[in-house]
């Protein structure tokens, strides 16, 4: 076994703290990999405090792994010793239902393995994921990270990258398109950048007007303060699609009511508690209300060669391990520009 360090929270009621732990052997088709940076995920606070439901602890978090490789299988063919690699919310699926043969493992019918806070395979060894030094991946579950990219700023692309492309790509936003980002936090911010460069007109729909100069930075093209309702009015019936980042309880139906026909109001965010929404909000105007989960490993990679073609990263703020607790703070009151990173030569 490989002796790890980590942070881990013991139960959903105590903050994480260092923690030692063992990782498996680099079995014949793994990956093991030092972790230079990991992102900090609004999932990550959810899953710790376990408001989701289920959490299987100690937890480790963490689910935007960037590193060099320093050990690889016998038959793995695709790392070596030395390069860069990275790992997302995924680090094994069934391989065998309709979806895993298709590429979408995040909706492997048998149950995928998350990062953290989940199973491996097995159904009965559990997951941990990032706030830790080092990781062992089957190579099928490891991205290649291009070399040009900025490495601690390339991290976030492993959740809110390829969780606000893979859904702009599914529903061909694009050119011709007005395209709302509702919450500029980490999804958010990468979701304005995504909607820029497919060439939709991107609005910022946001409760921190603060942010408008920033989201402008980042290419939005308008920006609305979602408190007042003349900016709110203004946009009524405007957008083709919105795509949804908010971490907490919101008002689906005020949303829906800014989409033209055949609108799309596309959920990302995952707030813990169910909301109420009336069938009127679709009805006239025929619209929908959907959901999307991260992205699978092709569409994963396709997104990392896509950014480093693009000269896309994340904007961040790196912070050293102890501060973890600062940054969730910050991140709960929206005050974040736009990812916290963890450089985990400070665990
Ligand atoms: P984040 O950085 O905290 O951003 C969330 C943003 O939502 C905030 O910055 C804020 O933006 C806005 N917001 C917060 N509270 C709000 C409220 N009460 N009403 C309206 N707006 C509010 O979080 P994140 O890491 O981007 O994650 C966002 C959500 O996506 C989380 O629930 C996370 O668990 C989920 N997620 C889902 C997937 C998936 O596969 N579907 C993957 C990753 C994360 P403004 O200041 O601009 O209003
Ligand atoms: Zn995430
Ligand atoms: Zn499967």
């Amino acid at each position: 076994m490989i002796a790890t360090k980590g942070y881990a929270a013991q139960t959903k009621d105590t903050n994480l703290a260092p923690w030692n732990f063992e990782r498996r052997e680099v079995g014949p088709h793994d990956v093991q990999f030092d972790i230079d940076f990991c992102g900090v995920c609004h999932s990550d606070l959810h899953q710790i405090k376990d408001e989701w439901g289920g959490g299987i602890f100690p937890m480790v978090p963490g689910h935007e792994i960037v590193g060099r490789v320093v050990a690889v299988g016998s038959h793995v063919t695709k790392f070596k010793v030395g390069d860069l690699a990275g790992t997302g919310c995924l680090v094994d699926s069934c391989r065998v239902c309709d979806n895993c043969q298709h590429g979408l493992e995040q909706y492997c019918t048998n149950g995928h393995s998350q990062t953290y806070n989940g199973l491996e395979q097995d159904k009965k060894t559990p997951t941990y994921g990032g706030y830790s030094n080092t990781i062992v991946v089957h190579e099928d579950f490891v991205l290649r990270i291009p070399e040009k990219l900025d490495l601690a700023a390339t991290a976030p692309l492993l959740c809110a990258g390829i969780t606000t492309y893979s859904p702009l790509r599914h529903w061909k936003v694009g050119k011709g398109h007005k395209l709302a980002v509702l919450g500029l936090g980490g999804l958010g911010h990468m979701g304005v950048k995504f909607g820029v460069a497919f060439g939709a007109e991107v609005t910022v729909l946001s409760t921190s007007p603060k942010k408008e100069a920033d989201a402008r930075k980042l290419g939005a093209h308008k920006f609305v303060v979602t408190s007042d309702p003349a900016q709110l009015e203004s946009v009524t019936g405007y957008f083709d699609f919105i795509l949804d980042t908010v971490s907490a309880e919101h008002d689906y139906n005020q949303y829906l009511n800014l989409l033209k026909t055949d609108g799309v109001h596309i959920c990302v965010g995952a707030p813990p508690t169910p909301s109420a929404i009336s069938a009127f909000s679709l009805i006239p105007g025929r619209k929908s209300l959907v959901g999307s989960m991260i992205g699978g490993l092709p569409e994963t990679q396709e997104m990392l060669d896509f950014c480093a073609e693009h000269d896309i990263v994340s904007d961040i703020e790196l912070i050293d391990m102890k501060d973890i607790y600062t940054a969730y703070d910050r991140m709960l009151k929206g005050d974040i520009q736009y990812r916290f990173v963890i450089d985990m030569a400070t665990l």
